[in-house]
C-alpha cells in the first residue's frame, strides 16, 4: 500500500507569507494531480503557538488558527484524509511530520498497511527534508518527488545538500510521479 504525504502546503511558506519558499506556489497545481493517484492522502501543517523558542530561528509564522497557518486557497484538501499538526509546543521546532502532536504518523501509516510514502510540498531543506528521513527511520520505502517540492533557499546550495542528504540515507528521489 502506498500513500501520499504532503507536508506544510500553507499560506506562510508561500509567496506573500512570512517565510515563503520562492515559487512555492507553483507545487500546488502539480500535487493537485498528483492526487488521484492515490487512496491514502494525508497532509501536515506547522502549527506553532504564538510565543516560540522556534521564533528565535525563523520569522514568526504558522501560527495556529491564523491566516498564514491555513493550506494555500488552491490546495484540492477534499481529498485529504487527515491532517497532522506539528511544531504545537513552544519549545519544539516540528520539522518532521513524524513529530504531529494531534495524532501519531506513524501509527496511521501502520494501521492502514502503507508500505511506500510519497512525500510532497515545503521546504525541501526543512520539513520535507526530516519528513523523509523519519520515514526512512520507520522502515517505510520513502520517496520524494521533485516537481513537487520547492525550497526556501536560506544558504546558498542548502537545497542541494538536503537532496544529497535524503539519497545517502535511502530516500529515493524521483522527478516525476508517476516516473
Ligand atoms: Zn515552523
Amino acid at each position: 500500500m502506498k500513500a501520499l504525504l504532503i507536508v506544510d502546503v500553507q499560506n506562510d511558506f508561500c509567496p506573500g507569507g512570512a517565510l515563503a519558499a520562492p515559487g512555492g506556489d507553483k507545487v500546488v497545481p502539480v500535487i493537485n494531480r498528483l492526487m488521484e493517484h492515490f487512496d491514502i492522502i494525508v497532509a501536515s501543517r506547522d502549527w506553532h503557538p504564538k510565543e516560540s523558542i522556534h521564533f528565535k530561528k525563523w520569522p514568526v509564522h504558522c501560527v495556529e488558527n491564523s491566516h498564514g497557518a491555513a493550506f494555500h486557497p488552491d490546495l484540492n484538501t477534499k481529498n485529504i484524509q487527515q491532517v497532522f499538526l506539528k511544531g504545537t509546543g513552544n519549545r519544539d521546532d516540528g520539522y518532521s511530520a513524524f513529530e504531529a502532536t494531534n495524532l501519531n504518523l506513524e501509527e496511521y501509516l501502520k494501521q492502514r498497511n502503507i508500505v511506500d510514502l510519497y512525500i510532497v510540498g515545503l521546504a525541501t531543506e526543512y520539513c520535507v527534508k526530516e519528513s523523509a528521513l523519519d520515514a526512512v527511520r520507520n522502515g517505510l520505502h520513502t520517496f520524494v518527488i521533485k516537481e513537487a517540492i520547492q525550497g526556501v533557499h536560506q544558504h546558498e546550495g542548502d537545497e542541494e545538500k538536503a537532496l544529497k542528504e535524503m539519497e545517502l540515507n535511502g530516500v529515493e528521489l524521483l522527478e516525476h510521479y508517476p516516473a
